[in-house]
């Protein structure tokens, strides 16, 4: 068995649309495709096993472990997991460099969220049961069928199951894969599975900054200490100000003040404030601009309580302050228009007659595609709904084609042995 390197591939094949209709084609991968038909049971099984196990941000690790065994009995190599506890498993091949094929591990529910997870005919119910139980388990579905039925490929695959995507996770997990040079250096290509369907295409990493803004002051008495610097209204003040800021509607930029809190009674005057603020954009530079004005809103509306303060009482040293503490940060860029990444998976979506539409969202393909790296985001076949919600569901019917789409445009991306 000779294997080609995918340049090599593409010179034999002229389109990649051709190359795609010749690896689908293949004995083995014909066999792969409908093995995927034929092993509902056991995905709706290992759906539901991994449901049933809490994973909060910073709290994976029993799910890890169960990821661990499960990528170990299909027979990967390099099983392991690292230093912020993402679980990777090789599929081996010559390339030096590699497709990595990831799903975030981590739920949005505390550990204490009741997990009453079951199934109903095609239809599984429960927390995360979709997002991200459906991309577990094309994570495990693909290395299965790559180890099992002997399909050469021209690049190893990595597999990972990493931590930390949903909210306060911040992207941890792969930020983490992406700082590791054995990693970083050698992902050539980055496919996401994030929740159901086949129908789109993340390809535009929509980027945003969070902050916590804390305003101090020395607080007192509302009669007695009247004129001491009010935290609340010089917020109030900036918010006032920042929420006139003029975004463009391409490339899309919002921002939002999301919490306000503050103060312990009404006849005091508070010793602080605070709010929390997101600024979204595709844009890197955007969120950039909307930080600076952000923080010039609050400049301003201390410096004029502090000169009111200083004209109304010059001998109060008292002064108000701010501290602006960022609480998230998920870096915003997306696919070069010829990327080979997005023609590969046009090309099968062509193939399987699916149609799938490009969005721009928040997943973990933020950290490479903000790298300048190729990279998307997929579902994992079936349909799913009420992310985020007790009531999460997901139906195994058509989670066979979200498996196809996802091996085709793997090996499409590796090149294939003759
Ligand atoms: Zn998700």
């Amino acid at each position: 068995m000779r294997l080609t390197a995918p340049k090599a591939v593409s010179g034999l094949y002229p389109t990649v649309q051709q190359e795609v209709a010749r690896l689908a084609a293949q004995v083995q991968v014909r066999s792969a495709c409908e093995w995927f038909g034929l092993q509902e049971t056991r995905f709706a099984a290992w759906q539901l096993e991994v449901a049933r196990i809490a994973s909060p941000p910073f709290g994976e690790t029993t799910r890890a472990a169960w990821l661990v065994e499960r990528f170990r009995e299909i027979g990967l190599s390099h099983v392991h997991t690292d230093e912020v506890g993402n679980v990777l498993g090789v599929h081996p091949a010559e390339g030096e460099r590699c497709i990595s094929l990831s799903a975030h591990i981590d739920t949005v529910f505390p550990l204490t969220t009741p997990l009453n997870v079951r199934q109903q005919g095609s239809k599984l119910y429960g927390p995360g049961v979709s997002d991200n139980g459906a991309g577990i388990v094309a994570l495990l579905a693909i290395a299965n069928a790559v180890q099992s039925l002997g399909i050469a490929q021209g690049l190893p695959f990595v597999f990972i199951g990493n931590v930390g995507e949903e909210g306060e996770g911040d992207l941890r997990g792969m930020r983490h894969v992406f700082a590791t040079p054995r990693w970083s250096d050698r992902i050539a290509y980055s496919i996401v599975v994030d929740g159901a369907g086949c129908e789109t295409i993340v390809a535009e990493a929509l980027g945003s900054r969070r902050f916590e803004v804390i305003m101090r002051g020395p607080g007192g008495h509302s009669w007695s200490d009247f004129g001491t610097p009010n935290p609340i209204i010089v917020l109030a003040r900036a918010i006032e100000e920042f929420s006139q800021t003029p975004v463009p509607a391409s490339p899309k930029t919002t921002f939002n003040v999301g919490v306000i809190r503050g103060g312990t009674s009404v006849n005091s005057i508070p010793e602080s404030a605070s709010m929390r603020v997101d600024l979204r954009s595709t844009s890197a530079s955007e969120i950039d601009r909307l930080e600076r004005l952000l923080r010039a809103a609050l400049d301003r509306a201390i410096a004029w309580e502090n000169r009111t303060l200083a004209a109304n009482a010059p001998r109060r040293i008292q002064q108000v302050r701010y501290e602006l503490v960022e609480i998230g940060n998920r870096p915003a860029g997306e696919l070069v228009p010829d990327a080979r990444i997005l023609k590969v998976i046009r090309a099968v979506d062509a193939h399987l007659g699916n149609t799938a539409q490009v969005q721009r969202a928040s997943t973990d393909a933020n950290i490479p595609l903000s790298l300048g790296r190729e990279a998307v985001a997929i579902g994992g076949g079936g349909t799913g709904g009420g992310a985020h919600t007790l009531q999460e569901w997901f139906d195994c019917n058509g989670r066979d084609l979200g498996l196809k789409r996802i091996l085709l445009t793997m090996l499409a991306l590796a090149g294939t042995g003759e």
